[in-house]
């Protein structure tokens, strides 16, 4: 029987959870998917994805502990649970790792209160976390747990792109500096890059592009982050579904002296902005039905992500000063045909050109969107956090 690693992205008011094989192949679907969601609510959801099958339950859901006790026994009524199939390591996501954690952790005692310590950075999230890496352990106490952190391909970027231009005696009492998100989708994909160029790695310049729900863009020198558009937040640099993206820091002070709270500016700048904020939709396929119907909102929200997008581009060109390759990936950046072209439009000068019909082709893997003679070689490569999650969890199984 295969062995597999679980892995488990626990939430404020959800878990997401797959149980995945990394021997096989990136483009198979999991085995398992599941999410539970409305914890602490009666009316919770389990649903469960079993090969083409979908398997959903409706029930109070007390707490993470019982969410992950019942997500375990749901699996087990269909075949798939932890009596039933060999679970080797469970790997989990976690946000935010600081300046404790550039590499994946074999938890322990110790490591849980080190990204508790964190918790001020994350207030949102690394509690979220911990609750789920706990439950976990104590459904599950005899397989490794592995802690992947969002951050942690960015541990290692050069000072001058990691430290802001703020008080030195500030930053370092409040560990104010660019920590960078989507860590494990960057590298993952950058990852694959070098094999698609049929190059060393430690010779490829690129530039990665994860547009999602969130988004970011990374600058990528011979396998090692040296710029990232998220900072010590993930509410910097792009534009995003629901997030501002770079903002004048001067409007937050602006809107709290207008008789705005901190707590209302935090929800403007991270729950009703972004996409959202200036068209009405944060989702890209309605922003795109909008486009079409010739809703001003909806153009103008899509030409600033664009413009933003090549803002980040442009500066992450002249940093790295020589560049191989720029991929695109998540939902927006695998499936949206028109953020791609537009992004790198009219940049033939710098050696980059898009072939359209390469890049109106299906999502059905990694492939190669620029022309034959851009210097600059475009790809989309789709993401696959789980799968390296998974991986990196299951390199300590027994
Ligand atoms: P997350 O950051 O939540 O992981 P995803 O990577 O799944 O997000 O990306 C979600 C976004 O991708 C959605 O907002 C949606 O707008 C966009 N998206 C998904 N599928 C498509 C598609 N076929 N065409 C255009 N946009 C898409």
């Amino acid at each position: 029987m295969s062995r597999h690693a679980l892995v488990v992205n626990s939430g404020s008011s959800s878990i997401k959870f797959q149980l995945v094989d990394p021997s096989k192949d990136a483009t198979e679907p999991p085995y398992v998917s599941g999410l539970v969601e409305r914890i602490g609510e009666d009316n919770g959801t389990i649903v469960l994805k079993v090969g083409g099958e979908k398997i959903e339950v409706t029930e109070p859901i007390s707490d993470h502990a019982d969410g992950l006790d019942k997500a375990f026994k749901l699996m087990d009524d269909n075949g798939c649970g932890p009596h039933s199939v060999e679970i080797a390591a469970v790997g989990h996501r976690v946000v935010h790792g600081g300046k404790l954690f550039s590499k994946p952790q074999l938890i322990d005692d110790q490591i849980v209160e080190m990204i508790r310590d964190l918790i001020p950075l994350a207030p949102l999230h690394n509690p979220a976390n911990i609750v789920g890496i706990e439950e976990a352990r104590k459904l599950l106490p005899d397989v490794p747990h592995v802690a992947v952190f969002d951050t942690g391909f960015f541990h290692d970027m050069p000072p001058a792109a990691a430290l802001y231009p703020i008080n030195a005696e500030v930053a370092a009492k409040h560990d104010i500096r660019r920590y960078g998100f989507h860590g494990t989708s960057h590298e993952y994909v950058s990852g694959q890059v070098p094999e698609l160029l049929g190059k060393d790695p430690r010779e490829v310049n690129q530039i990665t592009l994860h547009l999602g729900n969130g988004a970011s863009a990374a600058a990528v020198r011979g396998g090692l982050a040296v710029d990232t558009s998220m900072g010590l937040t993930p509410l910097a640099g792009l534009m995003m579904g629901t997030r501002t993206g770079d903002i004048d820091p001067g409007i937050i002070f602006h809107l709290y002296r207008q008789g705005m709270s901190i707590d209302e500016i935090d929800n403007l700048c991270n729950r009703q902005s972004g996409l959202k904020g200036v068209s009405g939709v944060n989702d890209f396929r309605i922003l795109q039905e909008r486009m079409d119907d010739n809703d001003p909102d909806a153009w103008a929200a899509y030409q600033m992500y664009v413009h933003q997008l090549r803002r980040y581009i442009g500066s992450y060109m002249l940093i790295l000063g020589r560049l191989d390759a720029i991929t695109f990936t998540a939902g927006v950046g695998e499936n949206h045909v028109g953020i791609r072209r537009d992004s790198m439009a009219e940049l033939e000068n710098f050696g980059i050109k898009i072939d359209p019909e390469r890049n109106a082709g299906p999502n059905d893997g990694p492939r190669l969107i620029s022309a034959d003679d851009s210097t600059v070689k475009v790809f989309v490569v789709p993401t696959n956090e789980e799968l390296a999650i998974a991986q990196y969890a299951m390199a300590y199984a027994h």
